[in-house]
């Protein structure tokens, strides 16, 4: 795909009415901020020289409570970061026609690209795989719950049962879901289909893949995109990994494989089983699982999902066509289609840090020449033999990151801001619901909607 300039994006504003851009980044839980800038502004000055944005953005959490933070604080002065367009990821937002968005990079007081925004973790990593000679392709799957609200504020998922792919129950939803999907194809997502997912109005939508830092944004918009739909048709959407104790959690699948020089997919020639480069990409992956568990759950919700029989994985492990490991390998025979696929971070991730992290495991294992440990064969709930265990809760992923070669790989100054962040979600959580098998209402007040 070629790359769209910044005047190449200005025509397709014109052509599309276009009369707000929208300038914007994601913060540390990928929420999206930024500014709304008229399209004659935004083309005269802040597609060269950007905008500003308060550095609290990198330590709100899901509820903007500020935390008590080593950088960014009172003391200085809580400064502006500048945040400057990059006119390649410029998109046309069809759900709101007239409006068009931007991501942009961030910089900090001193012109370098600035530690603590998420963009700039993935950047760093995608420059790493480009140092080795490899371009990540990469597919996210978020998984999400269909929500009504009743006047006393709970939240009940649209569906009263499971019907999971079904084409024939639930069509008073189909009209949110045409509208979901058009949306997303709408802002450059290249939508392949969506289904009802194996919990009561849960939803996947696929979409197909992407360099790694277009998947990225696709999955952050996807986020916003649907939860704006659904608000219109008088639904709301969640991300909230296990919003209800009984049911199913939502995953944030994410598919990676690598091109060539030629572009060619370097895990085609694999074999019935991966290569020797996918051996020690999915081997870095492996080695590097427990730490990427706190990119794949942030918060106290997120680790609720790894518990034996939920499709959610919960050991280190790694297979073929096998939906109970955590690196679900897809290879056949000289397909361009060979992949892995990680199953352990829950929906609320920020897809910039956990590719970031993925990236970084991966480059990790081709870089040391890791070698793939035996293949898990069956149901790996019931028997996961000697494979590590994944931590259960937040706690268990704190601990795993901090300090950890992935903490040092994303860099000392955001990982160290990272674990203050979740210290903090771990802190609250343990006043407010220290039963570890059970959601509670804190727990959805706090994340139904903000995440
Ligand atoms: N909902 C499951 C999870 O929490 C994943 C189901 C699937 O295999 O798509 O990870
Ligand atoms: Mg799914």
């Amino acid at each position: 795909m070629t790359e769209l300039t910044s005047e190449a994006f200005r025509s397709l504003c014109e052509e599309a009415a276009v009369h707000t851009v929208e300038v914007a980044i994601a913060d540390t839980y990928a929420h999206l901020r930024g500014k709304r800038v008229p399209v004659g502004r935004y083309f005269d000055e802040v597609a060269d020289s950007g905008a500003s944005i308060a550095d609290a953005v990198f330590i709100l959490n899901v509820r903007d409570e500020l935390i008590d933070h080593e950088t960014v604080n009172m003391e200085n002065g809580f400064l502006d970061t500048r945040i400057v367009p990059d006119p390649a990821t410029g998109r046309l937002l069809s759900h709101r026609p007239g409006y068009a968005l931007v991501f942009c990079d961030c910089f900090d007081e001193h012109g370098a690209l600035q530690e603590l925004a998420s963009r700039s973790v993935l950047t760093a990593q995608v420059e790493r795989c480009r140092a080795l000679g490899v371009d990540p392709l990469v597919a996210t799957e978020p998984e999400f719950y269909l929500c009504t609200v009743a006047d006393d504020g709970v939240w009940q998922p649209v569906r009263p049962h499971i019907k999971y792919s079904s084409l024939t129950d639930a069509p008073d939803l189909e009209a949110a879901l045409a509208d979901m999907r058009a949306g997303l194809a709408g802002a450059g997502l290249n939508v392949e289909s969506s289904n009802q997912e194996y919990g009561p109005g849960q939803i996947e939508i696929n979409h197909g893949p992407a360099a790694a830092m277009r998947a990225a944004e696709d999955c952050i918009l996807y986020c916003s995109i649907v939860k704006q739909v659904a608000e219109r048709h008088g639904m709301r959407a969640t991300f909230m990994p296990k919003p209800f104790t009984e049911e199913s959690g939502s995953g944030l699948h994410v598919h990676t494989s690598l091109r060539g020089d030629d572009g060619a997919n370097a895990f085609a020639d694999s074999d019935g089983s991966p290569n020797e480069l996918m051996s020690r990409w999915v081997a870095g992956i492996l080695e590097h699982a427990p730490a990427l568990s706190l990119l794949g759950a942030p918060t106290a919700n997120g680790p609720r999902r790894i518990r034996p029989y939920t499709f959610a994985p919960t050991h280190v492990h790694w297979g073929l066509d096998n939906r109970t490991v955590l690196a679900r390998c897809i290879v056949e025979a000289g397909s361009a289609a060979n992949r892995v696929e990680f199953r352990s971070a829950g929906a609320d991730a920020n897809p910039y840090l956990l590719i970031a992290g993925l990236l970084a495991a991966g480059c990790d294992g081709i870089e040391r020449s890791l070698e793939l440990p035996p293949m898990a064969v069956g149901d790996m709930y019931g028997e996961p033999g000697d494979c590590a265990p994944l931590a259960t809760d937040l706690s268990g992923n704190i601990d795993a990151f901090e300090g950890s070669a992935m903490a040092s790989m994303l860099g000392d100054g955001f990982s160290r801001s990272y674990v203050s962040l979740a210290r903090e979600e771990e802190r609250l959580a343990a006043e407010n619901n220290p039963d570890p098998d059970e959601v509670n209402d804190w727990e959805r007040a706090r994340y139904l909607e903000f995440s």
